[in-house]
């Protein structure tokens, strides 16, 4: 099985998506929307290339998680990869999947830009559909900017009661070492306010021991 080429997980988070899920980010995007969070992921290098059985393994660590969120970078791009990691999460536990994509469900459908992406297609619960634009950024709902549409595509995902374009966003900072992530969807201030915080933490740290990687 192709690895996955990962550039972030977080396992155990309710910022993105409904109930406890566990998050993979995924290296590269083929798009370079203006404002975009990530951008240190946007690059297609290899990140941290993980096998599927052993991703799967990893983001359903915590006995309590019920869904995974796949985000990025572009998830769509690593289509094979993901489908073979939610497959095998699945074999595990009956975990709902939501995904992030810039690209527009009909394109995914009648052209899939990448292998594998009718099969992951099939496995996602609610897709979150095209580029993120500053401009139409309402600072409510699980998507970056209003133009992004959020697709229920299995039963599970039409009975629950999510308000994935509507509602309070909310977002979590976690903490490995000197890396810091933030998860979720921010709320306006949030992005600009994190990195601030971040730069002035290692401007300390750099300055409290000159010879230290910042
Ligand atoms: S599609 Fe997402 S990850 Fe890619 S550039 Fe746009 S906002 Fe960033």
């Amino acid at each position: 099985m192709t690895p996955v080429n990962v550039a972030a997980t977080r396992v155990g988070t309710r910022a993105l998506g409904p109930g406890l899920r566990s998050v993979v980010w995924v290296q590269g995007c083929p798009f370079t929307c203006r404002g975009c969070m990530s951008p240190d992921w946007i690059p297609d290098h290899p990140a941290r290339l993980v096998a599927p059985g052993d991703l799967a393994a990893e983001l359903l660590a915590d006995q309590r998680v019920t869904g995974l969120t796949l985000s990025g970078g572009e998830p769509m791009a690593q289509a094979d990869a993901l489908a073979d990691t939610v497959e095998l999460a699945r074999s595990r536990r009956d975990v709902s999947v939501l995904c992030f994509t810039g690209h527009r469900l009909e394109r995914l459908r009648d052209h899939p830009p990448h292998p594998g992406v009718p099969r992951l297609l099939a496995l996602v619960d609610v897709l979150v559909d095209g580029l993120y634009v500053a401009a139409h950024n309402t600072g409510r709902g699980l998507r970056g900017s209003a133009n992004q549409r959020v697709h229920r595509l299995t039963g599970r995902a039409r009975d629950e009661t999510h308000d994935y374009e509507n509602g309070a966003r909310s977002a979590e900072i976690a903490l490995d070492g000197p890396e810091a992530l933030l998860v979720g969807v921010p709320p306006a201030g949030l992005l600009e306010a994190f990195d601030t915080a971040v730069t002035t933490v290692r401007n300390r740290i750099a300055h409290a021991d000159p010879g230290r990687e910042p």
